[in-house]
């Protein structure tokens, strides 16, 4: 019964550090390097998915998806109020106006009943965001979409290995981006990568990915020199991050399995508590499989929910809300929005609450949150 139990532990497997050590022996420590290229191959293999390109980061991914669907200021991205800053603002960064749309209150995702009605002339993009690695209903986001040739673009940062109707999430729109970053399954400290589906995107992204340069056509011998090809910045993930990425990739069954126990673990030890106090657990449509990456509950109100945080702290024990609406956030404000737009997320944001959870938590570790929410009255 001692020391404070994290939120979170950033994943750490076994091989992370010899990878690391023959990536710096390798003489090849730059982006798209030798475990750069297995990451991808793996990853393009085992999601079945188009292009898969390493980034510095999602957030990184995402800027690239805007730059890459040409963005620019004025144009409208449908986005979801609740989701992380970065889904909103790399396209914000082009001078878009985010649309924010509201969730749904059962998986928390982008309501898709609401996108015919927020879709203008002006609509570049439409984003979705998996929260906790469950599936928005992409085939209704799909063909709305389609039927007005406008672009998808997946927030898949939560998302790595999980599954709609069986096939990868990451690989239903145009573009879709991943994080790697320590809070995730898989980590390599800050990463990310950008999965493009949609073929015609595929050149122009490795350009805007090397600086704007048209390198990667020169290594694969196609050009006889490089040169600035286009807009672009740096999104290259270095062969260090990508040598620890991939030491956790190749345990990646080991990794899940892990993980599906302690989301089981919860959800068995707590249903009986949370139907006495009126508590709802995570729900995942039979149609899709998520991957284990968080476990949350959503209390009976505001008031329960920071009570319930206060108890746990008081009990050593580490949980996290979030995400504040982009709605109502500052930035939000600057396009007019205000309480009221989205209710469903604005509830959801006063209930939610999010237990510890990290690939090497003990049963025990477990165990100790577990009685601690229990005994927390109702
Ligand atoms: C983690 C996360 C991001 C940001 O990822 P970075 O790799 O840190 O840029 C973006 N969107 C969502 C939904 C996330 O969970």
């Amino acid at each position: 019964m001692s020391g404070v139990i994290p939120f979170n532990k950033h994943a750490f497997i076994g091989r992370e550090l010899e990878y690391v050590a023959q990536a710096t022996q390798s003489g090849h420590l730059g982006g798209d390097g030798p475990f750069a290229k297995r990451c991808q191959s793996l990853l393009e293999c085992e999601l079945k998915a188009g292009k898969v390109l390493l980034t510095s980061s999602c957030t990184h991914a995402l800027e690239m998806a805007a730059l890459l669907l040409d963005i620019q200021p004025g144009d409208e991205v449908i986005v979801p109020s609740f989701t992380f800053v970065s889904t909103a603002n790399a396209f914000v960064l082009r001078g878009a106006k985010p649309v924010l749309a509201d969730i749904r209150s059962d998986t928390l995702n982008i309501d898709e009943s609401q996108l015919e009605r927020l879709i203008t002339p002006r609509t570049k993009a439409i984003t979705v965001m998996h929260y906790a690695g469950v599936g928005c209903e992409m085939d209704a986001i799909n063909g709305i979409a389609a039927s007005h040739e406008i672009p998808v673009v997946e927030d898949a940062a939560q998302s790595l290995f999980a599954r709609y109707h069986r096939q990868s999430l990451g690989t239903f729109g145009a573009l879709a981006a991943f994080s790697f970053d320590s809070g995730k399954n898989f980590t390599c400290g800050e990463g990310g990568m950008l999965i493009v589906n949609d073929e015609q995107y595929v050149e122009r992204a490795e350009i805007i990915r090397e600086k704007g340069t048209d390198r990667n056509r020169f290594f694969r011998g196609e050009v006889d020199k490089y040169t600035w090809a286009d807009v672009g910045s740096n999104y290259l993930l270095s062969d260090i991050a990508a040598a620890y990425l991939y030491a956790q990739l190749e345990m990646r069954e080991h990794i899940q399995a892990q993980r599906r126990q302690i989301f089981e673990r919860y959800a068995d030890s707590l249903r009986e508590w949370a139907a006495v106090c009126g508590v709802k657990l995570p729900a995942t449509p039979p149609h899709c499989e998520h991957n284990a990456h968080q476990f949350h509950l959503l209390l009976p109100s505001l008031a329960r929910r920071n009570a319930l945080i206060t108890y746990l702290k008081s009990r050593s024990v580490t949980s996290l809300f979030h995400y504040l609406p982009l709605h109502l956030s500052p930035m939000g404000a600057t396009w007019g929005y205000k309480r009221g737009d989205c209710p469903v997320a604005e509830d959801v944001s006063d209930r939610l609450i999010r237990l510890p959870f990290f690939t090497s938590m003990t049963e025990a570790e477990q165990a100790r949150v577990i009685e601690s929410v229990c005994q927390f009255a109702p």
